[in-house]
Order: structure tokens, then sequence, then C-alpha cells
């Protein structure tokens, strides 16, 4: 393991809701559940797997009750339901099998506006009352902060405005504060920097990270951040993903590929990259494309013959 870095980290598979809500081409719900099998089956233990929202902004979830319906009753599986306002968690509380809600608030009032009709201060009291309601229903809550790195409408974003949202929102008590690169423009030396002074803001409550690929720098991203003390990422199986209401983002960083960069570094995951590259190539086949991770395209290293070479010196 490299000094100065974890022994593990969390992943958060959240390829059922944000790999698939930007897609063309729709998964059915019994899809969507052989996919969120499959991540249960290479190791996850926390999933993202839709968002309660508009099925008219977000055609894409609008089979988010019969996809709950039909999860694995898994005691050691956290499924986690993205909800906007009262009304999403309503309806995430009311299928009775979404363990934790996932309150967005945003960073800029132009991003919050089109994506969920809420200024960036409206966000913020309203993710708190989500994390409210979770409690009060018995499961957890946690917040995202979208556009953490920098809005397609607005531009820069300060840190100092997201160090101070990141305070306010971690009062309601949630399990972990996400800072999310909806649009991927994050770079590894801003992500280093906020990252740490957030993490030093909220402490003891958990850093996650999102980050999509769009720009190159989702891996680097990865990494600068849980050298910043980031400790739970999302991926998606295959690199999948994007935002409806951010123009030109492409996918999240692939859990393929964090898992192997890990890996490498001797970083446990829990999660078991052959079983991923399979779920890559089941999922490939459904969207009827080859998907972004460069993992699944490469294959393992080292390779299973390579292993073999090495037992014999
Ligand atoms: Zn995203």
């Amino acid at each position: 393991m490299v000094e100065r870095y974890p022994s593990a980290i969390e992943l958060v598979e959240v390829g059922p809701r944000d790999g698939l809500q930007n897609e063309k081409r729709l998964l059915s719900p019994a899809d969507k559940l052989i996919l969120i099998e499959r991540a249960i089956g290479a190791g996850s233990r926390r999933i993202e797997v839709t968002s309660f929202v508009n099925p008219r902004a977000v055609p894409q979830m609008a089979d988010a009750e019969e996809v709950c319906a039909g999860l694995p009753r898994r005691a050691d599986v956290t499924y986690i339901g993205l909800v906007m306002n009262g009304r999403g968690a309503d309806r995430a509380i009311a299928t009775g099998r979404i363990d934790q809600l996932g309150a967005v608030a945003t960073a800029t009032d132009r991003f919050g506006m089109a994506n969920q009709g809420q200024t960036s201060q409206d966000s913020v009291q309203i993710s708190r009352d989500i994390i409210d309601q979770a409690r009060a229903a018995g499961l957890t809550g946690q917040a995202t902060i979208a556009v953490a790195f920098g809005c397609p409408f607005e531009g820069e974003v300060s840190h100092d405005y997201v160090v101070e949202i990141a305070s306010r929102l971690c009062e309601a008590g949630p399990v972990e504060l996400a800072l999310a690169d909806t649009i991927g423009v994050a770079d590894p030396a801003h992500v280093e920097q906020l990252v740490a002074r957030v993490r030093e803001a909220i402490a003891p409550i958990p850093v996650r990270v999102h980050f999509h690929n769009t720009r190159g720098t989702g891996l680097a991203n990865v990494w600068a951040a849980i050298g910043a003390g980031a400790s739970v990422v999302d991926a998606s199986i295959g690199g999948l993903g994007g935002c409806p209401f951010a123009p030109a983002a492409t996918g999240n960083v692939a859990t393929e590929d964090v898992v192997y960069m890990l890996q490498r570094a001797g970083i446990e995951t829990g999660l078991n990259l052959e079983a991923l590259i399979d779920a890559n190539l089941w999922l490939g086949t459904q969207m009827e494309k080859q998907l972004p991770s460069m993992v699944a395209k490469a294959g393992l290293f080292p390779a299973k013959d390579h292993s073999l070479a090495g037992a014999r010196k």
C-alpha cells in the first residue's frame, strides 16, 4: 500500500441511476435488476438504484417503483434512492425498499434551476429537510453538492461557497457529504484543495466524491480525492453516465477502472474485477455499444498466465 493512502475505500455503484439516466436506449426494469444483481455479485454493497424524479423530465427513471419492488432482499446491501424534493422522498420511502435517501444540493443557482427548479440556497434547505425526513422514516440520508467543481452555466464555483453549504448540509446529520463533478470539468489540483477543505470543515462526517470522465481527468481526480481524505467514491459499471441537464457531460468514472487503479495500489474495495468485466460485457450487449471503461477493453493485469509464469520463477 502507498504511504498516506488508506487501506480500503468504499465504492458506491451508481450505474443503475447515473449510468442509465442519460442513455437513449432504455433498459427494462428486469434488465436494471440484472445489472444490480451483477453489481452485488461483484461485491458491491452500496448501490444507487434509481432516482425519484419527474418521469417527464427523466423518462429513464420512470420505473423507479418497479425497480425497487424487485430489489434483492439483502441485509448487507444499502440501496440508495436519489431524490430532489419532499415528494420524491415520499415516493422513495413508500417503496419500503430504499435504505438511504440521497439529497442533491446545487452549488449554483442556474444549475439548480435547470436540474431541479431550486436556487442553490433553496436546494440546501430542501436537502436538509430530506435528511430529516429520511431519519423520521427510519432510513439514513446523504447529501451531494452538484456542480461543486464547476457549472455549465456559471463557470467557476467558489471553494468558500462549497465549504459553506457543505457545513450547513452537515448540520442535518447526513451519513456523508458528496462532492459531485456533475459535468466533468474537475482537475486533480482543484480536487485535492476542495476535498481537503471540505473534509476539515465537516469531520468526522466522511467525504464522498463523484466524477465524470468528460475531459479525461476522472481517475486522476479519484486519486487526488483519496489522497486528500475522501473515503467513498462513486463509479458506474462500464463508465456509462451523464446528466440530462448538463450539456456535453459524459460517463462516470468506470467501476472497473477505479477498482484496477486501487487494487494496484493495494487499496481494498471488496470488488471483484473479473466479475465487473463480465458485467460490463453484459451491459454493453444490452446497450448495443462498447462502453467507455478502459480496463474492460484491455483486460486484467497481471493476466492469469502471467501469474503462472511468476509462480515458476
Ligand atoms: Zn453524475
